[in-house]
C-alpha cells in the first residue's frame, strides 16, 4: 500500500535527470555504434526507454478528481496513456470513467526519505 503525496519540485529535478540520462545514453550510442552496430543501438533505446517507463510507473500514482481515488497504474497502461504535463488521460478503476487524472508521488519512490537526495 503505498502514500501519495503532492509532487514537489524535487520529483521534477529527478525526472529530468532522469530524461537527461536517458538522451546521454541516446547520443553517446549514436555517437559510438552507429550505423555499424544499430541493432545495439536499438537495445540501448528500447531498454532505457522501457527503464524509465518503469522508474516513471512506480514514483507516481494518479488521482481521479471525479471519485477522489488514488490509485497506481500497469507498465503497459503508463505506456499507452497520453501525457500532458501533470495529467494523464486515463480509466479511473474505481468509478471507470475515462479522464484527466491529476499526477501524485508516491512516498517510498525515493531511496532515502530526507527528501534531500540527489
Ligand atoms: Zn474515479
Amino acid at each position: 500500500m503505498s502514500d501519495y503525496r503532492e509532487p514537489d519540485r524535487n520529483d521534477v529535478v529527478q525526472a529530468l535527470l532522469y530524461l537527461a540520462a536517458y538522451v546521454a545514453a541516446l547520443v553517446a550510442g549514436a555517437f559510438f555504434l552507429m550505423p555499424k552496430y544499430w541493432y545495439l543501438m536499438l537495445i540501448i533505446v528500447l531498454g532505457c526507454f522501457l527503464l524509465l517507463v518503469r522508474w516513471q510507473t512506480r514514483a507516481f500514482g494518479y488521482e481521479c478528481e471525479s471519485c477522489g481515488s488514488r490509485f497506481d497504474i500497469s507498465l503497459a497502461a503508463n505506456l499507452t496513456a497520453v501525457n500532458w504535463g501533470t495529467r494523464r488521460y486515463l480509466r479511473c478503476p474505481e468509478c471507470g470513467r475515462r479522464r484527466w487524472v491529476r499526477t501524485l508521488a508516491k512516498n517510498g519512490s525515493r531511496d532515502r526519505g530526507t527528501g534531500e537526495g540527489r
